[in-house]
């Protein structure tokens, strides 16, 4: 493992107002399960080769040099390199977040992924700003990997 950072704490997901849905809980297929099943213990999981070479999504080989590939924990710290702010949304499991940062984050471990970024308001957002994940539950057993700003 490569676990710098232990599990982290997998917070509820904001209260229902009236008429709102939960979001939805992932359905991932085979290969996807260690990554969500990570997520409802609070950790953050990519994949890497015996060359160090890190990927996500998750792929039965390094895209990098085809060597077999391997879970471990992330660190779990990112580097925002894009975002949007969505003001407006027809779903119901949405709409009650709104305005929602939707946001590209590069891990440290190199992977980029898309998240939402909470607890900021949208006009503090950066491009570069550093930010961590933030796990909030999304079923008994996964949790949606969110990312928050890190404390100066
Ligand atoms: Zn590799």
């Amino acid at each position: 493992m490569n676990g710098a950072e232990g599990p982290r704490r997998v917070h509820d997901a904001p209260p229902l107002p009236e008429k709102a849905k939960p979001r939805e809980a992932p359905s991932p297929d085979l290969e996807q399960v260690p990554f969500w099943d990570a997520t409802g213990d609070g950790r953050l999981l990519v994949q890497r080769c015996v060359n160090g070479h890190h990927q996500l999504y998750p792929r039965a080989h390094c895209i990098t040099c085809r060597e077999a590939a391997e879970w471990v924990d992330a660190s779990g710290f990112a580097t925002v390199y894009s975002f949007t702010v969505l003001r407006q949304h027809f779903s119901r499991s949405l709409r009650h977040l709104l305005p929602l940062v939707v946001a590209l984050v590069d891990l440290d471990e190199g992977p980029r992924l898309m998240t939402n970024l909470v607890n900021v308001e949208p006009e503090d957002v950066r491009v570069g700003m550093r930010v961590e994940v933030w796990f909030e539950a999304v079923s008994d057993t996964a949790a949606l990997p969110m990312f928050t700003p890190v404390p100066a």
